[in-house]
């Protein structure tokens, strides 16, 4: 159990909670609104952002020659965070003890707060300690502002930590389809997230997709962005984790472990291509239903789409920021595909 306090008087600001890894769509902007999204994080947990975060910004550039790669950056961005490292996310109704200071609320903001500047205090000596967003389209959060607050108890949470198999029978998954159409906004990001692992991993191949689940995801977006697959030598995407076999493929999409983050471990030469758990597990899991009365297997080409008129549609801005962290980014191919984002600043980008 862990709970952070406001360093200036120790005032206890957060229920007990247990950490998790960082979720890829903790800052996801989704959409147009009105309202925001549900919270990055289960209640009772948190996670930890060990990159700087959050305000002030830099512009690109202004940065010094060589800054940017020091900084992890390896393509151009508009702007670069200047904020504190390990800022800690939270889900909202976990905090204590805080309160937001309406002098403290900018006005840039659209229907709520947009996370601009610390806008939460400690209720006991008034220090600045806390960010809540709840603009339209944003992540319902709250972030602690590591220079303010500390952890002031630290042990064992309320949520033990699973090993994967407990995972496989505790934590389902989730679909890609909303109840009411369209694609679950987490999975906009996961999916985003991992596009730009197997670019990285592929340096812009195009790539077989055997399972018919994992190309519903992947393949036409994959098209877009590296031409048809048969132009070029192939290599094979497959799935790979706990309660499949070995893969057979030259890149295995794994899961993350949603707890500490630790990847599935692929032995060479397969390369691994991390995936959100929670979208690993419906992937991997997940049956397609058999129509009634039909006794022969269906062939996958045979399926009906996985969403039937929407379009998949990854999170460009995560896919870019995720894409502009690793390294390959550096090599031609794929910083053409990237620079296709430039248009919007990076924070957009066209499938
Ligand atoms: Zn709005
Ligand atoms: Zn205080």
């Amino acid at each position: 159990m862990t709970v952070f306090g406001c360093r200036s008087c120790d005032a206890t600001l957060t229920v007990p909670l247990s950490r998790v890894a960082l979720p890829v769509h903790a800052d996801q902007k989704y959409g147009n609104g009105p309202g925001s999204l549900a919270p990055a994080l289960e209640p009772g947990t948190f996670a930890v952002n060990p990159l700087p975060s959050g305000p002030p910004w830099r512009r690109w550039a202004e940065l010094e020659a060589g800054e940017a790669e020091t900084l992890g950056w390896y393509a151009p961005r508009f702007s670069i965070s200047a904020g504190p490292v390990d800022r800690v996310l939270l889900a909202p109704g976990d905090v204590r003890g805080a309160v937001i200071d309406l002098a403290r609320v900018g006005d840039s903001g659209c229907c709520g707060l947009d996370g601009g500047e610390p806008n939460m205090v400690c209720l006991t000596c008034g220090t600045p300690v806390a960010i809540r967003i709840d603009d339209c389209g944003l992540r319902q959060a709250i972030w602690l502002d590591p220079r303010t607050t500390r952890v002031i108890e630290d042990g064992p949470g309320p949520h033990p930590v699973l090993d994967w198999a407990d995972l496989i029978d505790q934590r389902p998954g989730i679909p890609p389809s909303e109840p009411g159409g369209g694609w679950h906004p987490m999975w906009a990001a996961t999916a985003a997230s991992a596009l730009a692992h197997l670019l990285a991993a592929s340096g812009g191949d195009p790539i077989l997709i055997p399972e018919h689940q994992v190309a519903e995801v992947f393949r036409s977006t994959l098209g877009r962005l590296v031409g048809p697959v048969g132009t070029r030598p192939e290599r094979t995407l497959v799935l790979a984790g706990p309660g499949l076999p070995d893969p057979d493929g030259d890149f295995a999409l794994i899961p993350e472990h949603p707890q500490t983050g630790e990847p599935w471990p692929v032995a060479p030469p397969t390369k691994p291509v991390p995936l959100a758990w929670d979208s690993w597990r419906h992937l991997a899991f997940h049956q397609t239903p058999k129509p009634l009365g039909r006794s022969a297997p269906v062939p996958p080409e045979a399926l009906p789409a996985l969403l039937p008129g929407y379009r998949f549609e990854p999170d460009g801005h995560i896919f870019l920021s995720v894409l502009a962290r690793l390294p390959e980014v550096r090599q031609p191919q794929l910083r053409a595909i990237y620079e296709r984002g430039r248009p919007y600043n990076y924070t957009s980008y066209v499938f």
